[in-house]
């Protein structure tokens, strides 16, 4: 779905550059703003889902949640869309929220508006008396799904067949699978997110000659090239659909990243021709994107920076400023909105929404609080105390990180 510059019928314009599609159902559903059972990684709610055209969806959410007051917390993630956002209690990253939720332990339910490796974290870190809750199972994460845990324990088997097992320590962004961050714990690795990247690296290096990053190879690239000073040589892409990783025992054994060929799939679109076209576009542009972005894209950005470093980079810009933001639309058209002194642009044309964190919306937030005032905890996600007890040790020694 491409959009163009001009606002035309059946759009809306908004501050980032971007005009809504006109509500066809086919725009719809590329939006994740519906099911399509037949065609879908689709989970049925276990009961009634209000409608989204319910006029009274706002209404009903603000009765529900205050009918349930200190009892229930919900955590809003950066690229949840505005009509969730509004009922968040506390908004920010993944770690950030899953420890905001374990500091509000009299808070029964949690309910997490974000995707599902975020709730499995928050249920690692939050007591047993919590019960987490994501208001859409579907809302998934395709780089979390790109390291399964079957994967990692096979490309496991093929370091230790190359002989270089022993010297590899493994790194996994936050956005993986409880699985993933409990075979890091397993054998002695680290989390990391997107802001401390370089220092789990610089750790992991100080512990072993080699890392094996899971799942983002351009989290993992991004960070060894432009933070620690390696080569882009000295990376390796393990793809887990061929035979040994697609790789030799000699580039094993040659390499010091083994990076997981996953990617975020929003991050992973924007192209060395978003940056060049919004600098034709848009003079004297500073162009600011994520490190989930490929290699040549963080390569030609001025700026480059979690979505907590983006957010303040905006908060202190100077008015009048002109700014090309990498990262999901949800996000950068809030900051737009926030700093109508500045302009802001999406850096890519065409959409960018995450459409698995777009699956939670209204109507799915409604039918979760609506629920809990009737007694019942709908779609709790709950980590195996074993998985729990490894995952929490590679997150413990991710905030022991010098
Ligand atoms: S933005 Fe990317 S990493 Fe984040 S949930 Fe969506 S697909 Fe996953």
């Amino acid at each position: 779905m491409t959009t163009t510059a001009a606002p035309s019928r059946g759009t809306t314009p908004d501050p980032a550059g971007y005009q809504e599609p006109a509500p066809t159902p086919l725009a719809l559903l590329l939006l994740g703003r519906d099911a399509d059972p037949a065609s879908e990684r689709g989970v049925d709610c276990p009961g009634d889902l209000p409608a989204a055209s319910d006029p009274d969806l706002v209404a009903r959410a603000r009765a529900a949640k205050a009918a349930l007051g200190d009892r229930v917390f919900i955590l809003g993630h950066h690229y949840q869309r505005d009509e969730v956002i509004e009922f968040a209690d506390v908004t920010g990253d993944s770690f950030k929220l899953a420890r905001d939720a374990a500091n509000k332990p009299d808070a029964e339910y949690i309910v997490f508006c974000g995707v599902h490796f975020m709730a499995e974290s928050a249920d690692i870190l939050t007591s047993a008396a919590q019960q987490v809750i994501l208001p859409d199972l579907a809302a998934g994460c395709s780089m979390a799904d790109m390291a399964t845990a079957e994967q990692v324990a096979e490309c496991w088997d093929v370091l230790t067949d190359a002989g270089v097992a022993g010297t590899v320590v493994p790194v996994a962004y936050m956005n993986s699978s409880a699985d993933i961050k409990a075979f890091t714990g397993r054998h002695g690795g680290t989390i990391c997110t997107s802001s401390n990247a370089q220092r789990a690296l610089e750790w992991a290096f100080e512990q072993g000659s080699k890392v094996l990053f899971l799942p983002d190879q351009h989290l993992g690239r991004n960070t060894a090239v432009r933070d620690l000073g390696f080569s882009p040589e000295d990376c390796v892409v393990y793809n887990p659909h061929k035979p040994g990783g697609g790789l030799t025992a000699d580039q094993l054994r040659a390499a010091k990243m083994i990076l997981w060929r996953g990617h975020c799939s929003v991050h992973g679109r924007f192209s060395l021709d978003s940056v060049n076209e919004v600098r034709e576009r848009v003079p004297g542009v500073t162009v600011l994107v994520h490190p989930e972005c490929k290699h040549e894209v963080v390569e030609a950005a001025d700026l480059v920076g979690s979505t907590e470093y983006i957010i303040k980079a905006l908060d202190a810009a100077e008015p009048g400023s002109k700014w090309a933001v990498g990262t999901e639309l949800n996000l950068v058209r809030r900051l737009a909105k926030a700093h109508p002194d500045k302009e802001i642009v999406f850096l890519d044309r065409t959409v960018c929404f995450c459409s698995t964190m777009n699956r939670i919306d209204l109507p799915h937030l409604v039918w979760t609080l609506e629920s809990l005032v009737e007694g019942r905890v709908p779609n709790v996600i709950t980590v195996d105390p074993e998985t729990e007890k490894h995952a929490k040790a590679a997150l413990d020694q991710m905030l022991a990180l010098p």
